[in-house]
């Protein structure tokens, strides 16, 4: 069982959960974390006795350095300080930091031949081949905290060879708008879309679960993970979210992991595997639920999720440019500068980009996804 870990995010949804999981395991906490936000980071200094913490922002990172002058955690600053937390030796290195700005410090956690927690499914969309490649190369396991990729990986225990997979079946909530019209998305405001009606997460991804963007993204996520071509991930709407996700073998038999909605499980998991470990999460009692129920999503109203596909389908950059996209078009339905359904559309007109032949390196991604983001945003000026 691993000892020690570093949190990158910390102070984010999945971070705050992994830290509740880290202390009820004892595991030492090497590194934390954050973007701006350094409150809840110095709760965390003072609890967890990191050695090092690390702060996007450099202002926030000169206060929190006053802040916690009588304590022996060094605070470091900018995207460097997040990449040297993310190099340093930890027996996990758990990567909980939203969109691309994971992408980087996920090269040089795999660079320094740490075992990786991924939550941060925006590294495997954007650097797609490039990651699992690299990944290969430093013989790094990425262990996946998303929980259907979670629950795919847990019913892959005791599968030997993946060729005897038949189909991963991918479920999603379908979010808070299922049932809903294409024309009734088109201007619901951004509570609506922030009222999820299974999960807690940050703003972000629950933009993306409403726009069902986030299950574009998992097929893709999925489908590098576990090497199945796209036409073998099925996607289907499970409401309840017990059911997190299942594998269909080349018997026709189906093996699924089921739970109550709470991340804490697959997160625990991402750090005790193969071993398993107690848990403060509730018992799943299936008797309190009627029914559970499955049905395909629709396809017509949530239009992201057929451009995730033909991203992957096409290969290469697309799943780098499906991902820019949506992530310059989600922060702008935040800031309330375009419409829910100018979303889709961005991301569906980011695909008429000729991408084909570009490298997978590093710098060619970093380059691109900055391409379409400035695209994106001039779309809607
Ligand atoms: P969040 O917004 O709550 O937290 C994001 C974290 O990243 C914060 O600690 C923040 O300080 C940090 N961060 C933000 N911008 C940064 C930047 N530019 N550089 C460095 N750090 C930065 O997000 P979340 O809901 O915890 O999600 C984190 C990741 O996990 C996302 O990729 C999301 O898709 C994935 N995920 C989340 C959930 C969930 O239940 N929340 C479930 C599955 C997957
Ligand atoms: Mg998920």
């Amino acid at each position: 069982m691993i000892k020690s870990l570093t949190v990158l995010g910390s102070t984010g949804s999945i971070g705050v959960q992994a830290l509740d999981v880290a202390r009820l395991m004892g595991l030492k906490i090497v590194a934390l974390t954050a973007n701006v936000r350094t409150d809840i980071l110095e709760a965390q200094i003072r609890e967890f006795h990191p050695g090092y913490v690390a702060v996007v922002d450099e202002k926030a990172a000169a206060e929190l350095k006053i802040k916690i002058a009588d304590t022996d955690t060094v605070v470091l600053s900018g995207s460097d300080g997040v990449n040297e937390c993310a190099s340093m030796q930890a027996d996990t290195v758990l990567n909980s930091i939203v969109g691309i700005a994971g992408l980087c410090p996920t090269v040089c956690a795999i660079k320094s031949r740490n075992r990786l927690a991924l939550a941060n499914k925006e590294t495997l969309v954007a650097g797609g081949s490039f990651i699992t490649e690299l990944a290969k190369e430093y013989g790094v396991d990425i262990l996946p905290v998303d929980s259907e990729h979670s629950a795919i990986f847990q019913s892959l225990q005791g599968c030997a060879d993946k060729k005897q997979i038949k189909k991963l079946l991918l479920t999603a909530s379908g979010g808070p708008f299922f049932g809903k019209t294409a024309s009734e998305l088109e201007n619901v405001t951004l509570e609506q879309a922030l009222n999820h009606p299974n999960w807690s997460m940050g703003a972000k991804i629950t933009v993306d679960s409403a726009t069902m963007m986030n299950k574009g993204l998992e097929l893709i996520e999925a489908a590098r993970l576990f090497d199945v071509a796209p036409k073998d991930i099925d996607i289907l709407v499970h409401r309840q979210s017990v059911l997190h996700s299942a594998v269909m073998f080349d018997d026709n038999s189906v093996i699924a992991q089921l739970g109550v909605p709470d991340m804490r499980i697959p997160i625990q998991y991402a750090l005790t595997y193969p071993d398993r470990f107690v848990s403060p999460v509730r018992e799943l009692d299936l008797a309190e639920y009627a029914s559970l129920t499955f049905a395909k999503p629709d396809y017509d109203t949530f239009r992201c999720i057929g451009c995730c596909r033909t991203a992957l389908e096409k290969g290469g950059i697309y799943t780098t440019v499906v991902n820019a996209a949506n992530e310059k078009a989600n922060e702008l339905f935040r800031k309330g500068k375009i419409r829910f359904g100018d979303i889709a559309r961005s991301v569906e007109k980011s695909l008429e980009f000729s991408g084909n032949g570009i490298d997978m390196t590093l710098e060619n991604i970093l380059e691109t996804d900055k391409i379409i983001r400035k695209e994106t945003e001039e779309m809607w000026q």
